[in-house]
C-alpha cells in the first residue's frame, strides 16, 4: 500500500492531495483520498501514471543524428541511408545500443513501448535479446513474418501484401500520412494502428474516427524530417483516439517528457491543447491503443506507477501541476518506477 500521496487519479487526472493506493499481485485495487496508517509513505512525490511510448523504432539506437537535414525519402525511405547504416553495424552492436536506449526509456519514466522492429525474424530476436533484464512491456510490431513472436505486424504502405486473411487476433499498424496518397492505401487495408498522419485532410481524419482507428503522432520526428507540423487539435476534435510516439531513435531521444512539451507549445500556434489532453496521449489513450490495461492510477488497472520529485527546483512553486509536469519534468526528477505493482526503478 501507497500512503500520504498527492495522486492524479483517474483518466483526468484529478489530483487527490493526500490519497492512498491499495495494491493486490500488481493490481490496484482501490485509490481514495485520506489517510490510512501503515504501508509506503509518498508525501514527497507525485503519483502518475507511467508512460507508453507508442511509436518507437530501437533498432536505430545505434545511429543517433546520422540522418540529421535528410527527408524522409532519403533519411528512412525504401533505398534511405538508415538501411546503409544497418548493413555496416554488427548485430552485437545493435542490440546493446538498442538495451542502452531500453534502460534510458525505463529510467525516464516509460514502463511500456511499442516498436516497429524491421529486419523479420532476427529483429525480433535482436529486440527480445536487448531486453532481456529490463522491466519494460514491449510491444512487438514486425514485418517479412508470420507473426510468431510478436504481436502483430508495423508496416510502411509498401509492405500491405504482408497482411494475411487470418490475423489472428493480432494488430496491424502502418505508417501513413507523411507522403501524399499513403492514408488513402493505407485504410483499404483495415489497420487497428496508423502511425503519422500528418498529412490527413480533414475528411480523412472523419473516416479514421468513424472507423474507430487509433492514431500514434510523432511531431518532432515529423518536423526534423520536413514532412509538416500537424494540427492535434484538429485532429482531436475530430474525436480520434491519439497516442504519442518518439519514432526513430536515429532521429529523437525516446523521451515522452520533450514530445509532450514540443505538442503544447507548438499547439499555441493555434487554440492550444488543454494539457490533460496531451498527458492522456502519452498513458490512457496509448493504453486503449494497444489494450494495455494501464495508463491511469484506477481500481484494476495494473499499478505501473511514477512516483515524482515534487519538491524539486524546476517542478515546485508551480501554479499548475499538469502543464509543469508536460513542460519540465527531467528524467532525473522520475524518481521511483512501478511495474506491476513492483518497483524496478529507485533511485532514492
Ligand atoms: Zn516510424
Amino acid at each position: 500500500m501507497i500512503i500520504n500521496a498527492p495522486i492524479l487519479l483517474g483518466e483526468n487526472f484529478e489530483l487527490l492531495e493526500e490519497g492512498h493506493i491499495v495494491i493486490e499481485e500488481g493490481i490496484i485495487r482501490d485509490v481514495k483520498d485520506g489517510f490510512i496508517p501503515g504501508g509506503i509513505d509518498a508525501r514527497n512525490y507525485l503519483i502518475m501514471p507511467s508512460l507508453i511510448n507508442a511509436h518507437t523504432h530501437l533498432g536505430d539506437s545505434f545511429a543517433k543524428e546520422a540522418v540529421l537535414g535528410l527527408s524522409v525519402k532519403n533519411a528512412t525511405g525504401r533505398k534511405g541511408l538508415k538501411w546503409r547504416l544497418y548493413e555496416e553495424t554488427e548485430n552485437g552492436e545493435i542490440v546493446r545500443c538498442m538495451h542502452e536506449t531500453l534502460r534510458y526509456m525505463l529510467n525516464s519514466g516509460t514502463a511500456a513501448f511499442a516498436d516497429f522492429r524491421e529486419f523479420g525474424v532476427k529483429g525480433i530476436e535482436q529486440l527480445k535479446n536487448a531486453i532481456n533484464g529490463i522491466p519494460i512491456k514491449a510491444i512487438i510490431l514486425s514485418r517479412d513474418t508470420d507473426m510468431e513472436g510478436c504481436d502483430g505486424l508495423g508496416l510502411n504502405t509498401y509492405q500491405l501484401d504482408q497482411i494475411p486473411g487470418d490475423r489472428q487476433g493480432k494488430l496491424i499498424a502502418i505508417h501513413a500520412g507523411e507522403c501524399k496518397r499513403e492514408i488513402e492505401n493505407a485504410l483499404r487495408y483495415k489497420p487497428d494502428i496508423l502511425i503519422h498522419l500528418t498529412l490527413a485532410t480533414p475528411e480523412e481524419m472523419k473516416v479514421v474516427a468513424k472507423r474507430k482507428i487509433s492514431v500514434v503522432i510523432c511531431p518532432r520526428s515529423n518536423a526534423v524530417l520536413g514532412v509538416g507540423i500537424l494540427n492535434v487539435m484538429e485532429m482531436l476534435n475530430s474525436g480520434i483516439n491519439i497516442s504519442l510516439g518518439t519514432d526513430n531513435v536515429m532521429i529523437n531521444s525516446p523521451n515522452l517528457f520533450r514530445e509532450m512539451e514540443f505538442v503544447s507549445k507548438l499547439s499555441y500556434l493555434h487554440d492550444g491543447i488543454p494539457p490533460t489532453e496531451i498527458l492522456k496521449m502519452a498513458t490512457v489513450n496509448a493504453s486503449k491503443a494497444f489494450h494495455l490495461n494501464s495508463g491511469s492510477v484506477d481500481k484494476g488497472r495494473h499499478a505501473d506507477l511514477l512516483f515524482i520529485d515534487k519538491n524539486a527546483p524546476n517542478i515546485r512553486d508551480n501554479k499548475d501541476l499538469i502543464p509543469t509536469i508536460i513542460h519540465r519534468c527531467e528524467p532525473e526528477n522520475v524518481r521511483k518506477i512501478m511495474v506491476n505493482g513492483r518497483f524496478v526503478v529507485d533511485k532514492d
